[in-house]
């Protein structure tokens, strides 16, 4: 039976070095749910550490939890990976590690927490996860797909990191599944003062670094179960699938 589902899938945890320390995953998950979302998903900079964490405080607490990644390709565009399958997820992870150098200073960057479920830190990633990795956009999207994930440009309509920032529009034969409207524009405006989103699926997410963010901006879609395959055949508009804002 099909059924709507608020959808906030672009949320950082106190994993991104960018993030406030707030954003542990328990405290995610509250918070979500005090703004009538029905399912979140964890992309933090160039890591997927958290997300484990995230989908237990979901499990115990009644809420719906999509593991991804938010990917710095070497051109500095950011693209957001979604998963359904934790494994996939990983083996993303692993490709990212392998193209991605440098350490963190936490003065300059911010601290980068692996926490519990419990929102106990547990540990501290010394990778600097905000640079860029030696992935192409195009190894990127490519990537995500071959895992079975779905593709989305990050903020497109943002002045740094999104591709029209980077390369000012999106690149032929690129098989992106949908851009990302930050909550800077609305979906319409946007479709209106970027005339290169012509043709693609729009989305809108909060992008979430602090607690009071998450659920600012949301997409609704139907279907039947909260899942990033729901979700795909919902931009498809496939079997009655539809986004519905
Ligand atoms: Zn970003
Ligand atoms: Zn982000």
């Amino acid at each position: 039976m099909l059924a709507t589902f608020h959808a906030d899938l672009h949320l950082h945890t106190c994993l991104s070095p960018c993030a406030e320390e707030e954003m542990g995953p328990l405290a995610i998950v509250r918070q979500a749910k005090k703004k009538g979302l029905d399912v979140i998903g964890i992309c933090d900079h160039n890591s997927a550490g958290n997300v484990a964490a995230v989908r237990q405080a979901g499990r115990r607490e009644g809420l719906a939890v999509i593991g991804g990644v938010e990917v710095c390709s070497e051109e500095e565009v950011h693209i957001l990976g979604l998963f359904d399958e934790q494994e996939s997820l990983l083996n993303m992870q692993r490709l990212i590690e392998e193209n991605l150098h440098g350490e963190n200073n936490p003065e300059l960057f911010g601290q980068q927490s692996l926490c519990d479920q419990n929102d106990a830190v547990v540990a501290r990633e010394t990778r600097l996860l905000i640079g860029a990795t030696e992935l192409s956009v195009d190894e990127v999207v490519e990537k995500i797909h071959q895992l079975g994930g779905l593709a989305v440009a990050s903020h497109v309509d943002r002045e740094s990191f999104s591709l029209f920032s980077q390369l000012g529009f999106v690149p032929r034969g690129l098989q992106i599944d949908a851009l990302e409207i930050s909550p800077l524009h609305s979906v319409a405006e946007a479709g209106d003062s970027f005339p290169q989103t012509k043709g693609y699926r729009l989305v809108s997410f909060s992008d979430a670094h602090r607690l009071e963010e998450i659920g600012t901006t949301f997409t609704t879609f139907r279907g039947i179960s909260p899942s990033v395959k729901e979700f795909r055949k919902a931009l498809l508009g496939e079997d009655e699938r539809e986004i519905l804002n």
